[in-house]
């Protein structure tokens, strides 16, 4: 059995495998929504004031992702208003881009975790079930198949 439900997996908790790490100490928004203004490519931003990234994820909206001086100790569960974005955006950015129709607002954190061991006789975990990254620093998910293969060579035999 593979466990792939996510940060909070149930068959991790349930396979009794430990998640040590961090708690988070930052916090980045993330926005999905349509622009009356869209840049005409993806557009990443940097300055004094944080970072910030605009791209199209398809059917008119495109998603927006910030980590600013000014909101980055807000707790991941405080909402995340458009306004806010919109003022975000302005101040990363220097313009707004018409920023309407949210599908999804939320803030993410950096808490860091890795499992103790990726297998408890036989029950694995992957994916976010078995570590937790900040996004912000790099790749997350996509590299797991390469780097957590070779730690499991041999097949898992089940009835
Ligand atoms: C803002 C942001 C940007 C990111 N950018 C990148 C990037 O550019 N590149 C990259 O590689 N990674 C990126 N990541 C990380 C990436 O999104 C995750 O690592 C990846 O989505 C993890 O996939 P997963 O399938 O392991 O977990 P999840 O996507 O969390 O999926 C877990 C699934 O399990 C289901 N589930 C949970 N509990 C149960 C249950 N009890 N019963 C049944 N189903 C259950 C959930 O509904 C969900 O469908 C980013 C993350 C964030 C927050």
């Amino acid at each position: 059995m593979v466990g792939c439900d996510g940060t909070r997996s149930v068959v991790r908790q349930a396979a009794g495998i430990d998640f040590p790490g961090q708690d988070t100490t930052l916090t980045g928004w993330l926005a999905d929504v349509e622009l009356d203004d869209p840049p005409a490519t993806p557009l990443a931003a940097t300055g004094p004031a944080g970072s910030f990234l605009a791209a199209p994820i398809g059917d008119g909206v495109h998603r927006l992702a910030g980590l600013s001086t000014a909101t980055m100790h807000h707790g991941t569960g405080e909402p995340l208003t458009l306004e806010e974005v919109r003022e975000q955006t302005r101040t990363l950015l220097g313009r707004d881009l018409g920023i309407r129709n949210p599908r999804w607002l939320s803030r993410y954190g950096n808490a860091t975790r890795q499992v103790a061991r990726y297998r408890a006789g036989r029950v694995l975990v992957a994916g976010d079930a078995a570590h937790m990254f900040f996004p912000a620093g790099g790749p997350a998910g996509s590299p797991d198949s390469t780097t957590r293969s070779p730690p499991t060579p041999h097949p898992v035999h089940t009835r």
